[in-house]
């Protein structure tokens, strides 16, 4: 069956339509041939009854012959007799050749050519015994004569036909042996009775043989051959009275008692011999014709039915034909015809492409309902297309509606979590403080809260796009780690970070999304755990030298996760059960906000929990290599390193990080005792709660100087006591930028002025535990001091105005403040301002911030200026808005609600970058 389907409907139909058209030709074929088979079988049948009643005529011509000459009356008539006996030679030798092929001819030929023979000798024959002798040899020919047609088989098919000739040979036999008896009662007569009774019992035995045979032969006649009109016809013969009074005369003729027969005895004896020959003469004829008739009649019949066979055949043949091309060309141009209405449906879009109705047959009704579903399928298309519309419409509104919500959520917000911050710097009684924690916490709640509506809605509408850069993925993870550092401080547990060793130093990722992939993934692990530990595992498999894998899992030893209920928390506001809410709160949104990024990253957030045993989030994703290696730190590679472990087992991570960055001239020792090397290096101490810090720093200080100290703690020590002991505190496990950031800065104090207390004699460091643990410790103890620098504040809302300005002037720089961006447009273009940098809101009466700065930028440009940055502060956090503050030439973004830090942050970036600018192009 599959064999056959592999062919193309149109062979399969071509070969449907030709197999029975053979099968249907092979059988003509066939039968055609065995009618002219039985056709020549009875030709050669009729050559056959020809030849015996040639055969028939012959002998009895023979007979009168042979008569004559026994009463001399043979000269006179000589010639007419052999005329006749020739003819009728001629006759069954042309008969005869007809009949019998060349080899079987000689055969038959031989008895022909002894006849012509004995008709010549006839006439040199004189003596009675020699007569006698010449009857006995023409006799035994003309057996031999007919003996050699009864062998010959013809096969006719028909019954009838063969019976008929059965009889017409048997009543031949008859003929012949009457003939002879005839003959031999003749002889007997003429040669008298007296002597055929004392000299000889030859007559009398060969007559009753005759008499026999002719017996046995009428009984077989009767028996196995003759149908009812032969049997009638024979009993008709045999019933004459001349039978009846030739058998007597024969008898007579024969007795032995009998007296000489008188001459009329005679006359009438012979009389009825020859009237029974001449009966069974006519018998023989008349069967003969019957069966020259049954023949005629065969023949016509076969005739007619060849050419019914053949008429049959071709009528059939030709209806096929026509039949199949017919259904050939409909199937074909159907099959051809859907095809091509499906490729233009595909291809076109035309409203009137439709498939063929033409007949009345099932196509037809196929090509009917395939334009009905083809016209539905229309409808639908025009109906989807309609509601994508309209759906995209919605979108539209949604997004705008929400864009607009957080705008307005946002603007408020920023001035609670401004004002909040700026409150907790100023001095407050603990109530207090702690009222305004919880104004924080909400506030900071409500921003995540919003954050996550608006992520979630912007991937349900498609709007939220991946967007690659290179980023450093340990950072992420530090960052993410320092974030959560605080929660997991105050439920004491552990927080641990595993990398590859040879992770690669920078991904194109989207770090922004991975950030809040890990984020949600690591705050949910802090906040579904009690006791023990969380870890956040990064392992790298190179694909090949261009492309990564990275493979991120967060465990904790948490509360775990029902099975039945781990696939649910991955829909949106969907909670374990209402007891989760109770406890931990939450809104049910970030795993489902996590499980869309990693999907649009092309991964799968899948989960590995178990109840009151802990959980396992995993996923993993691909990632093209920017570079490898991490570079080396070329102002700490002179710088040798000593690690006081204190039998703390996260040195061995310290270690292979300081390798990480190409530290490699670093000595581990257990305790400060331990240490033997004299020489300058900077010291890691690892600090162990049960040992003494402050006699160990103070030791160390003591016998080595020149040496600068780096606390390591774990996440979990409290050690703010030693500040004045130390150059540098690193919280393990945050290490990467920040460990490079401490030990460079701690180098730098080393190098720099150092005051000493005249009692302790130890060194005094501006206190580090107070800096930021995060990445902007630097930066802050440097905004902290900036030189006055300007910023022109562009906002219209008057809480943030309020907020921002007291924030930057808290920070040291100088702020002017304009409502819209017309005014701010006035104080830009005016020679007498300097602004360093310009914070411009984008949503705002007037003139807004985007149309604000396009202008100034062509005004920039057309001046001849040199370029002021501009920070956009923008409360919508669509990709779209984003974009527009690029576009409208915009340096940067901060979205509000802003993060104190990160202001300041992007405010020295963003200086430090147009510093360097123009650096280089007073250079050139
Ligand atoms: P939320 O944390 O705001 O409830 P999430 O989508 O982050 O929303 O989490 C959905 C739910 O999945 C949680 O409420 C909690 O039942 C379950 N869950 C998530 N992370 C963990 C974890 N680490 N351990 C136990 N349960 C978890």
């Amino acid at each position: 069956m599959n064999l056959l389907n592999k062919m193309s409907i149109k062979s399969r139909i071509i070969l449907l339509a030709i197999l029975p058209l053979t099968v249907i030709l092979i059988f003509s074929v066939w039968e055609a041939f065995r009618t002219q088979q039985s056709l020549q079988q009875i030709s050669v049948l009729s050559k056959e009854v020809i030849a015996i009643s040639d055969i028939s005529r012959y002998s009895t011509s023979l007979h009168k012959a042979r008569l004559e000459k026994l009463e001399n009356t043979f000269n006179g008539n000589k010639n007419v007799i052999f005329i006749q006996l020739n003819e009728c030679l001629d006759k069954i030798a042309n008969t005869i050749k007809d009949i019998y092929s060349d080899n079987a001819l000689s055969a038959v030929n031989t008895p022909l050519d002894e006849l012509r023979d004995a008709q010549n000798e006839l006439q040199l024959v004189t003596q009675m015994d020699e007569l006698e002798e010449w009857s006995s040899w023409t006799n035994d020919l003309i057996n031999q004569l007919i003996a050699q047609l009864e062998s010959t088989k013809v096969d006719t098919g028909t019954i009838k036909l063969e019976s008929h000739l059965n009889a017409l040979f048997t009543l031949e036999w008859i003929r012949l042996w009457a003939t002879e008896e005839n003959w031999l009662i003749h002889i007997a007569i003429v040669e008298g009775h007296a002597k055929a009774h004392n000299n000889s019992h030859a007559p009398h035995d060969q007559l009753a043989t005759l008499f026999e045979r002719q017996q046995y032969l009428i009984e077989r006649f009767l028996n196995i051959s003759a149908d009812a009109s032969q049997v009638s016809l024979l009993l008709k013969t045999f019933s004459d009275d001349s039978f009846v009074e030739s058998i007597v005369f024969r008898d007579r003729v024969l007795d032995e008692s009998q007296t000489a027969l008188s001459k009329q005895d005679i006359t009438l004896g012979i009389a009825a011999l020859d009237k029974r020959l001449e009966l069974i003469q006519q018998a023989t004829d008349q069967i003969n014709a019957q069966l020259t008739e049954e023949m005629a009649h065969n023949i016509k019949d076969l005739e007619q039915r060849l050419w019914l066979t053949i008429g049959l055949t071709v009528a059939i043949m030709a209806a096929l034909f026509i039949l199949s091309i017919n259904i050939t060309r409909r199937i074909i141009f159907f099959l051809n015809n859907t095809l091509e209405t499906f490729e233009r449906l595909e291809t076109q879009d035309e409203a009137d492409i439709l498939a063929s109705t033409e007949g009345q047959d099932e196509f037809s009704h196929f090509g009917k309902k395939m334009n009905k579903l083809i016209h539905e399928r229309r409808e639908n298309e025009h109906r989807i297309l309609a509601a994508k519309e309209e759906a995209e419409r919605a979108n539209l509104a949604k997004s705008a509606f929400l864009a607009n919500m957080s705008h307005e959520i946002r603007t408020p917000l920023n001035g609670i979590i401004g004002m909040s911050g700026i409150l907790s710097e100023s001095n407050l009684d603990p109530i207090q403080r702690d009222y305004l924690n919880t104004i924080d916490t909400s506030s900071q709640t409500l921003l995540i809260l919003i954050n996550d509506i608006l992520d979630i809605s912007k991937i349900e509408s498609g709007n939220l796009l991946i967007s690659l850069h290179s980023s450093n993925l340990r950072e992420i993870a530090y960052d993410t780690i320092a974030i959560v550092m605080s929660k997991a401080k105050e439920k004491d547990l552990q927080l641990q970070i595993q990398f590859s060793l040879h992770m690669p130093h920078m991904l194109i990722i989207d770090d922004h999304r991975l950030r809040q992939i890990l984020m949600n993934l690591m705050s949910n692990a802090v906040k579904f755990t009690n006791h023990g530990h969380v870890t956040m595992e990064i392992n790298v498999s190179e694909i090949d030298e261009q492309r990564c894998t990275i493979c991120f899992a967060i465990i904790d030893t948490g509360i775990g996760i029902e099975k039945d209920k781990q696939d649910t928390i991955f829909e949106p506001f969907t909670q374990e059960d209402s007891s989760v809410t109770r406890q931990y709160g939450g809104t049910g949104l970030g795993l489902a906000i996590s499980s869309q990024l990693v999907e649009l990253m092309g991964g799968r957030i899948e989960i590995d929990s178990q109840k009151n045993k802990g959980s396992r989030f995993f996923f993993s994703i691909e990632s093209s290599i920017n570079q490898a290696k991490a570079p080396h730190i070329r102002e700490l590679e002179a710088v040798s390193f000593i690690i006081i472990s204190n039998e703390q087992d996260y040195v061995p991570q310290l270690s292979q990080e300081l390798h990480y960055f190409g530290l490699t001239n670093h000595a581990t020792y257990n305790s400060y005792r331990d240490v033997t090397a004299n020489q300058h290096a900077t010291i890691l101490y690892c600090t162990n709660e049960k040992q003494d810090i402050r006699t160990a720093l103070t030791a160390i200080s003591h016998r080595y100087p020149d040496s600068p100290i780096v606390l390591v703690q774990s996440g979990n020590s409290v050690s703010s006591q030693y500040s004045q002991l130390i150059a540098g505190l690193v919280t393990f496990p945050l290490l990467g930028s920040r460990l490079i950031d401490t030990l460079k800065h701690a180098q730098n104090l080393y190098n720099g002025p150092i005051s000493m207390t005249s009692e302790h004699h130890v060194r005094r460091y501006p206190d580090p535990i107070h800096a930021d643990i995060t990445r902007s410790s630097s930066l802050r103890s440097s905004i902290n001091h900036p030189d006055t620098q300007s910023i022109l504040l562009v906002e219209d809302n008057l809480v943030n105005q309020k907020v921002a300005s007291l924030l930057l002037k808290k920070s040291g720089y100088e702020v002017d403040i304009a409502s819209n961006g017309q005014e701010a447009l006035h104080l830009l273009c005016d020679e007498s301002n300097q602004y360093h940098v310009v914070l411009m809101d984008c949503m705002m009466p007037v003139k807004d911030g985007f149309t604000a700065s396009q202008e100034f930028r062509l005004y920039e440009q057309q001046y001849n200026k040199v370029r002021t940055p501009i920070i956009a502060l923008t409360a919508g956090v669509l990709d779209d808005d984003i974009r527009r503050c690029t576009e409208s030439g915009m340096d940067d973004y901060v979205s509000k609600p802003f993060n104190k830090t990160v202001l300041l942050e992007k405010i020295k970036t963003i200086r430090e970058r147009t510093d360097q600018l123009s650096t280089k192009s007073g250079f050139l």
